[in-house]
């Protein structure tokens, strides 16, 4: 069978992207580690037989007018027992009693889908916007009052399994000592993953064309037409907005509801600052997430070099500080503006005046998609909508993260392989 990728970049790996920085040959501009609960990511490392390091040990913290650590037995920010957070700074009185009365409410209707309305209605507004929301917000780029809570599937457990989180939290198992690595990264970077995925592909025959918009997808027959060019099968693996673009005169009913899935664009900017201006009181964390109503254009700080041993450089430390999300517009902004919002911003944080010896402005628009309340009913109706011989994949549909993502693509992939087995039957 002959497979061709279109790659409209002059480079492949998407979101994927590691570049030397600051004398280090590979310093991640997008994600930096993936899962390691969810086995398609590292399955697929393995596989490519790229070895794996994961983050030392290191707290993080959340920034409300100082620094205070993320207090235990959190899941992704919803309290799963109380007195862990009785003990932190990061919440007033009135906020943790409040919190502690979860489990004498009533039933919390899920029919909504909202994340943060779900985790109002049953701790109250301080762990949701210190805790939750900060989060999870910092993983998807999201505000998690416009955000699934089906899509993140361990709250929507937590919240799926009983009327109260905390009783339901307390029986669930905890994760055994031994757990392992909660992530895992390449030694090289994540942009080493897409590198040996597309060397591979090239061993096995696949061909890569770089700087190759598709434009167009058209009905041929059985078949389909890539710019012109006949294909048997054909799968979309671009953002849901591409997706829809090239799906409207092909398959119109798809191509709306795929179009309607909107994205967050963010900015990454990396700073070296000299190892000696570092405080010692913030060695051995590995970085901090600004709250909502805190945040000016920043949304998290992670310390890079102390939480990847990969990334350490003899005299400097690396920060990588993200700014924007739904709702936060960042890339209006020029990268003299994004760095010096992020020198500001983190020194105000830090109460330290920085003086980056290296810095990079990474822009990424349309970096996360938003799945908004009832994202998942949205796309099995666009899915249904598809002939066969037509799939889609990647992070607009069934998870955002890279090992949902590689997921996404193994199974559309197994899909067409069977349809051409079918076809050629
Ligand atoms: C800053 C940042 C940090 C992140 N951190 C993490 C993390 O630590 N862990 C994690 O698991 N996830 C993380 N993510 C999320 C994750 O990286 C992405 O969701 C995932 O990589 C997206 O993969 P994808 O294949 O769906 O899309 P993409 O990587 O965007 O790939 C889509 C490809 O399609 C191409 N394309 C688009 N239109 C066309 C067209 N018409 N013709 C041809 N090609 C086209 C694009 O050029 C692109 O290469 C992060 C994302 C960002 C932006």
């Amino acid at each position: 069978m002959q497979v061709t990728v279109f790659e409209s970049d002059d480079r492949l790996g998407g979101k994927l992207r590691t570049s030397p920085f600051a004398g280090h040959p590979g310093i991640d501009e997008g994600p930096d580690a993936f899962l390691a609960r969810l086995p398609w990511g590292t399955a697929l490392a393995t596989a490519l037989g790229l070895p794996l390091v994961s983050p030392q040990a290191g707290r993080a913290a959340v920034w409300w007018d100082a620094l205070h650590p993320i207090p235990e037995g959190l899941l992704l920010g919803m309290p799963t027992e109380v007195m862990a957070l009785a003990r932190s700074r990061l919440l007033s009185w009135p906020g943790k009693l409040r919190a502690a009365t979860e489990p004498l409410r009533r039933r919390t209707s899920l029919e909504p889908d909202s994340l943060g309305g779900f985790v109002r209605a049953r701790f109250g507004s301080e762990i949701h916007l210190r805790l939750v929301d900060p989060l999870v917000g910092s993983i998807y780029a999201a505000d998690t009052d416009h955000f699934s809570l089906a899509a993140v599937p361990q709250i929507n457990d937590l919240a799926t399994k009983g009327r109260s989180v905390l009783i339901t939290g307390r029986k669930m198992p905890k994760p055994p000592a031994n757990a392992g690595p909660v992530f895992y990264a390449p030694r090289d970077g994540m942009g080493a993953l897409a590198l040996a995925t597309a060397a591979a592909a090239t061993a096995a025959g696949a061909e890569l064309r770089t700087n190759t918009p598709v434009q167009a997808v058209e009905r041929d027959g059985k078949g389909w037409r890539v710019d012109g060019e006949h294909f048997a099968a054909v799968l979309l693996a671009a953002p849901a907005a591409a997706a829809g673009r090239l799906l409207r005169q092909p398959v119109p009913a798809a191509a709306t509801t795929l179009a309607a899935i909107p994205s967050a664009d963010v900015a990454m900017v990396t700073i070296a600052l000299d190892a000696g201006d570092w405080p010692r009181g913030l060695i051995g964390m590995s970085g901090y997430l600004v709250p909502k109503p805190k945040q000016r254009l920043v949304t998290a700080v992670s310390f890079g070099s102390q939480k990847w041993s990969h990334w350490e450089l003899p005299s400097s430390v690396v920060l990588r500080v993200s700014l924007g999300r739904d709702g936060l517009a960042v890339l209006h902004l020029s990268d003299e503006q994004l760095l010096a919002a992020a020198i500001d911003e983190v020194g105000h944080h830090l109460g330290l005046t920085l003086q980056p010896q290296h810095a990079r402005v990474s822009r990424w628009p349309g970096a996360f998609p938003q799945y908004r309340p009832h994202h998942a009913a949205h796309v099995a109706t666009a899915e249904q909508a598809l002939p066969a011989g037509l799939a889609i994949a990647g992070a607009s549909y069934h998870g955002i993260g890279v090992p949902a993502c590689i997921r996404s693509a193994q199974q559309a992939a197994a899909a067409l392989h069977t349809f051409l087995q079918t076809v050629a039957d």
